[in-house]
């Protein structure tokens, strides 16, 4: 089959390599669209755990090809999405429901192959049978928008709140409709590029402001006593680092944006004290596939607007690239670049 390789770091290559085989407990996906994301991008600049060759991909499904002999509850024929987080089940973090903190964590395009190909070997228990109404966009959309769920059963929104979030890439418009069906008083939403501002605020943020020289102002003059949520999804330090000055008395911040791991901040310990702050990390998701389908299923979230450029696994380095620069929103690799 023809796949996308990481060779090495900062290096892409379009190779044909041997179709997977499942194992005993596997099942083999044609993959029908699959997701470019900013964490594919830490995995080709060397900022994450991966290691090289790797084929990338974590967000993905398509239609079981292949199962391997021991497999019972998915068929060939079957539509899947993958949870690309594979669960050990037996190690103190599996047990005590925290699964996404694995000691012996796998990841499908992360540490195995992944989705960036014509087919990926997945655990048969990694599979979502999936609504025949989703279509290919929405089916690569359920695992970030899995993350979302995970963020959010982690960080207390209260009615009312006054939310503030930083970045209007896909992630942060996923976050925008999640969040506005919670009953955010004002959900401001800053971002650098106005084709994202603006349909940040189509999609449920009742203000959108320029991330410019005029934001603290704008955002000061909002909500004078600053915001009592605040989420970073840009993954920038120096984003992340000017968050706390948009932070209220008793606010909750919620870092879901992933940085390099060897990012750092300034924060002063005496504001954090002081002004009663809650701090919250969210990582991954943690069985939470399934409210991610039924999200998209029931239109509480609408994923169709968010892919800006659909390319054929051929044309991956223009789509990445593109991404890389900044210049898309969602790039989705899909079988049927039409579709
Ligand atoms: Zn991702
Ligand atoms: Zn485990």
């Amino acid at each position: 089959m023809r796949a996308i390789v990481f060779p090495a770091p900062e290096t892409i290559a379009l190779e044909t390599v041997p179709d997977p085989a499942p194992a005993r407990d596997e099942v083999v996906v044609q993959v029908d669209a699959c997701g470019i994301c900013g964490t594919d991008l830490h995995i080709y600049r060397n900022e994450y755990m991966s290691d090289f060759p790797l084929i990338p991909g974590h967000e993905f499904g398509g239609t079981v090809v292949e199962i391997g002999r021991d497999v019972t509850d998915v068929a060939v024929g079957d539509r899947v999405a993958v949870d690309p987080n594979l669960y050990c089940g037996r190690c103190d973090f599996c047990r005590n429901e925290q699964a996404n903190h694995c000691a012996n964590w796998q990841g499908i395009g992360i540490t195995r192959s992944g989705g960036f190909a014509e087919y990926v070997a997945a655990p048969a228990r990694a599979c979502y049978h999936l609504p025949a109404a989703l279509d290919a966009t929405q089916v690569a959309f359920i695992e970030p928008l899995a993350c979302v769920v995970h963020a959010l059963r982690r960080f207390p929104v209260h009615p009312a709140d006054r939310t503030l979030i930083l970045g209007a890439g896909p992630m942060g418009l996923l976050l925008v409709q999640a969040l506005r069906h919670s009953g955010a008083s004002l959900l401001a939403v800053t971002e650098r590029q106005p084709a994202r501002l603006a349909l940040a605020q189509e999609l449920g943020a009742t203000v959108a402001v320029p991330a410019d020289a005029d934001q603290k102002e704008r955002l000061e003059e909002l909500s004078p006593r600053g915001f009592d949520v605040v989420i970073d999804a840009t993954g920038l330090p120096r984003v992340i680092e000017s968050a706390f000055d948009y932070l209220a008395p008793r606010g909750r911040y919620l870092q879901f944006g992933v940085t390099p791991m060897n990012a750092e901040i300034r924060l002063r310990p005496y504001d954090l004290f002081h002004k009663d702050w809650t701090i919250v990390g969210s990582f991954a998701l943690c069985y939470t596939f399934q409210p991610a389908i039924d999200w998209l299923a029931n239109g509480v979230i609408d994923v169709s607007r968010l892919v800006s450029h659909r390319y054929p696994l051929e044309e991956f380095e223009t789509g990445f690239q593109a991404f890389a620069r900044g210049d898309t929103l969602k790039v989705h690799i899909t079988r049927d670049p039409a579709g």
